[in-house]
């Protein structure tokens, strides 16, 4: 019978730590058994800490007593959801002093020793870990996953990467639950969009490269290609729409790529991971899908759904992608990656 692992989670009173505590719900192996937050909300039980968003409160946390975020008496495994300004330092001090931190922040995504996971798509990439441990001198480890909107388009780039990615487009328009809460001003985005969001061009272009990247040993060799974003926020609630062209080195066929895109299935299937969807990525031939509203929430927010494939006059193709950004682009990515770890033997 499968051993429970007990997990912790840095930054629990936040939007993404809720997010966690929603997901880890009956999970099969992880079982969550400590909340840590910042000294202001340190000493109070969990209710009485934070603002919960999401309907019932579960009553699994409700009386734990939120402790600060020092190693000593947390769980091995902690899933972190800290805030950005603290993160680099805390997750530092947890992966010393022998922790597995899973986490969500952007802090230490770009380190070159550090694997940006997408369990479907590089699960090799957990192979830095060894040399980071002994760059490092740490008994643990820090794996992350990725932004938000990073993640739907590496899940809908990755089936196409046999066929020589040159250049990517994407152009985004990603729900208000991605700025946490209250996240952007109601009269800001009320019938509106915002056509910018600080350092997210950025932070897509350099992951999208490192993700598709190859390992070399030490670090990765980030992909070859070109990576334009134009980054919107619009008003939706949950679930991030991208539409992307891109130029391959071969020229494949049309029916190549919808192939891969129906066919792609990888390591998480193969473990049948307990959060893995049966299909990563899942295509709509519908002439008006991915739709946030109607798709986002099935397969419990962990696939990425593509559709509009076809002919682009500028690059080779293009289509659309949706993923649902604080399920697969936070809470629910972190999870599998956990899942991911354990299944290699990561978390004895
Ligand atoms: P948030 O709601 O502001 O929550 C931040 C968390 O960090 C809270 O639990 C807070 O605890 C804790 N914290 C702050 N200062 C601390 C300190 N000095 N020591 C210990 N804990 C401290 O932020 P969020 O929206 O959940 O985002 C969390 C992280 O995930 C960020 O790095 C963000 O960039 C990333 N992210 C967010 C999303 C999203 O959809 N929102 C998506 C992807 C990634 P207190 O309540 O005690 O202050």
């Amino acid at each position: 019978m499968q051993t429970r692992i007990e997990v912790g989670i840095l930054g629990a009173t936040g939007m993404v730590g809720q997010n966690f505590i929603r997901f880890l719900q009956g999970h099969p192996w992880f079982d969550l058994k400590w909340l840590g937050a910042s000294d202001r909300s340190a000493g109070k039980k969990y209710r009485d800490a934070m603002t919960w968003h999401f309907g019932a409160l579960p009553e699994t946390v409700a009386d734990l007593t939120v402790a600060e975020c020092k190693p000593g008496n947390a769980p091995r495994l902690v899933f972190s959801a800290l805030d950005a300004s603290v993160a680099t330092e805390i997750e530092r001090a947890f992966a010393q002093a022998g922790h597995v931190v899973v986490s969500n922040s952007k802090n230490h995504r770009m380190d070159r020793d550090v694997p940006l996971l997408v369990p479907e798509i590089n699960p090799d990439h957990l192979r830095l870990v060894p040399g980071q441990q002994r760059a490092r001198g740490w008994k643990g480890q820090i794996v992350t996953n990725p932004n938000c909107s990073t993640v739907g388009l590496t899940m809908g780039l990755g089936p196409l990467k046999p066929f020589g990615i040159t250049r990517v487009i994407v152009t985004t328009m990603q729900a208000i639950s991605g700025a946490g809460y209250p996240g952007v001003a109601s009269m800001d985005i009320t019938g509106n969009v915002i056509p910018y969001i600080g350092g997210e061009e950025e932070k897509m272009e350099q992951e999208t490269q490192k993700i598709l990247g190859e390992f070399r040993g030490d670090h990765i060799e980030p992909l070859a290609a070109r990576v334009s974003a134009h980054c919107n926020r619009v008003q939706v609630v949950d679930g991030h729409t991208e539409t992307v062209s891109v130029e391959f080195s071969s020229k494949p066929a049309h029916a190549e790529l919808r192939a891969a895109f129906e066919n792609f299935a990888s390591v998480p299937q193969e473990r049948k991971l307990p959060s893995a969807p049966p299909h990563p990525v899942i295509y709509l031939s519908e002439a008006n899908r991915p739709q946030p509203r109607k798709d986002v929430e099935r397969e419990r927010g962990m696939a990425a759904f593509v559709g509009r494939l076809r002919p682009c006059p500028v690059l080779d193709y293009k289509f659309v992608v949706l993923s649902h950004n604080t399920i697969r682009g936070a809470a629910g990515a972190a999870v599998l990656n956990a899942e991911l770890m354990h299944s290699e033997g990561m978390l004895d």
